[in-house]
């Protein structure tokens, strides 16, 4: 209970908590989205989780977690290692929320194929709702999710691994994976000389039986109680990707040491690493020298949900804008009603839409990549424009959000400084900004087909048209909002190379294939994948 009451004042013209909502039935552009894309189904389900995610007690949890960062516990009070990172009930409280409804594995079959349907839209929904809430313990359900990509490449580990990742249920003890309710997983490829780069890395796997011992390190690896991780080394043949287990097969804890956690601008409620692996256990996934074509498939699922993400925190960003604007009153009027912040609301409410409907309709190409082959060329190249663009975007979107709340959007009582701390994360990891842009350059040389299916997508209408066209506008009529930074603004979009580029992001960034220097040899993330 607050007590509004004081002895010099009352407490007025304050806009009350934005809390116990349903976050799916309030956000019409999400409700049209899923629907325009397949989820219509869902639209129940989405409510209960969209209400239990909107609730007091849940936003409660999210700022305690964040609060109460987790500690790294390295020793025992005799000496021993422990290499235990203790978090507090709230982020493990969140963690089984999140696995309950399935945001950790949905878009899977218990067999590990992928679920068909809406699945990609409706669990894309999920995250997008739970990121408004708390991001960092989203951190392990997308590499989750996404880890079962890279481990079919190794199908009788799918096999084995399949019925612990595929429970709804969330099992934080500290015990072998095969023998909990359910599990996690992480990654591991930036060491300190390199992590776009990861060919530069310099942790060694020897050849031990069926098995493998790897030593070396990494600079980040986030999530570190996750129960296994996909780790690169290099083998004999190169670069390989390794599924490397907290605990041997013989039951006793691998030999994964961590130096120490990072601290970290926001993003406080995960724990981030830096680790030693000496001589730890490891299987080998895919074959040995092809460690980047392994992992990419991972990577192009968490870029999919940093775009996500990044589109929740603006959603969160523009609901407590005009929830307070609605509220607040300023020179005898409601916020809401004074023209200027009209216009400031309106712009990120364009903003939001355009963000949402691009990002729901990358889901439905992930959802029906599988069987067309132009819904996977659309996904190939706009996985990466897209992630460029909604997370680049955020930062400036959350800082404009938190300045409609005056003082009390920068202050850490409201979610909104969090907010704005978590955002630039989304656009460095999983492939920074220019990494994202050289993507998109080489999906367009490589596959010719991607461009005519976005221009196909794009001339159908639908969401998509709708998105990009106008996120485009607003990207560039209102550098308020939170378009991309002005030395990308300034390349315009010409039309070349091919034909009606429908993304914003890809427009302007195939103008750079004409940029002295910028030639096939300097995209360096996967020409690896050439291996
Ligand atoms: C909170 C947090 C958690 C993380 N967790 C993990 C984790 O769990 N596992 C993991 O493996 N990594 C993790 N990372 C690491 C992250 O993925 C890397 O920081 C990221 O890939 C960038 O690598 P880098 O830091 O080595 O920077 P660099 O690779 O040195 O890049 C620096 C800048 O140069 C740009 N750049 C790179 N190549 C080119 C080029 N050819 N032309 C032009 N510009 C270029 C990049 O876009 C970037 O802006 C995490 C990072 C953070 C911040």
């Amino acid at each position: 209970m607050t007590q509004t009451s004081f002895a010099t004042h009352e407490v007025l013209n304050q806009s009350p908590p934005f809390e116990d909502v349903d976050l799916f039935a309030l956000d019409r552009r999400l409700v049209d989205a899923v629907a325009a894309n397949g989820g219509a189904s869902a639209a129940k389900e989405l409510s209960e989780f969209g209400k239990h995610w909107g609730s007091a007690a849940m936003a409660a949890r999210g700022r305690v977690a964040n609060e109460n960062t987790p500690k790294l516990r390295t020793f025992d009070s005799r000496g021993n290692r422990r290499d235990e990172v203790e978090f507090h009930p709230a982020y493990h409280e969140l963690m089984a929320h999140s696995a309950h409804a399935g945001v950790h594995n949905s878009t899977w079959t218990a067999q590990g194929k992928p679920a068909g349907g809406a699945a990609e839209v409706v669990r894309a929904a999920k995250f997008y709702i739970a990121a408004q809430v708390e991001t960092g313990h989203l951190c392990p359900i997308t590499m989750t999710r996404a880890s079962v990509a890279a481990l079919a490449a190794k199908p009788g580990l799918l096999a084995k691994t399949m019925p612990v990742i595929a429970t709804r249920a969330y099992d934080p003890s500290f015990a072998p994976w095969w023998t909990k309710r359910g599990m996690t997983l992480g990654m591991g490829m930036t060491e300190k000389q390199g992590g776009t780069d990861v060919r530069s890395n310099m942790t060694r796997a020897e050849p031990d039986g069926d098995a493998y011992r790897i030593t070396g390190h990494k600079w980040f690896m986030s999530a570190p109680m996750c129960d296994a991780f996909l780790v690169l080394a290099q083998a004999d043949e190169g670069l390989t990707c390794f599924f490397m287990p907290r605990f041997k097969p013989d039951g006793s804890v691998n030999a994964i040491q961590f130096q120490r956690l990072k601290d970290k601008l926001g993003n406080r409620s995960n724990a981030s690493s830096e680790v030693e692996f000496n001589g730890a256990y490891a299987e080998c996934v895919g074959d040995e020298g092809k460690g980047i074509r392994t992992i990419i498939q991972m990577v192009q699922l968490t870029r999919q949900d940093c775009a996500i993400a990044s589109a929740g925190l603006m959603r969160s960003g523009l609901a407590h804008a005009l929830h307070h604007a609605r509220h607040r009153s300023v020179f005898q009027k409601h916020l809401a009603d004074q023209p200027l912040m009209q216009a400031v609301l309106s712009d990120m409410a364009l903003h939001v839409e355009a963000s949402i409907a691009l990002v729901m309709r990358l889901c439905r190409s992930f959802d029906r990549a599988p069987d067309d082959a132009n819904e996977a060329a659309f996904m190939r190249l706009l996985t990466p424009a897209i992630k460029y663009w909604v997370c680049k975007s955020a930062p400036g979107f959350l800082y404009e959000a938190m300045e409609c709340l005056g003082g009390n959007g920068y202050v850490e009582e409201g979610i909104l400084a969090r907010h704005y701390r978590e955002s630039p994360v989304n656009a460095i990891w999983e492939g920074s900004g220019n990494v994202m842009c050289l993507d998109v350059l080489r999906a367009l040389s490589r596959e010719a087909d991607a461009a005519g299916a976005v221009a196909g997508a794009a001339r159908g209408g639908g969401c998509a048209q709708q998105g990009v066209a106008t996120s485009g506008g607003i990207v560039r009529s209102d550098p308020a909002c939170g378009g991309p930074p002005q030395h990308v603004r300034r390349r315009r979009p010409r039309q070349r190379g091919y034909k009606e580029p429908a993304a914003t992001g890809a427009a302007m960034i195939s103008t750079e294939a004409s940029l002295p220097g910028l030639t096939r040899q300097s995209i360096p993330s996967e020409e690896s994948c050439e291996e």
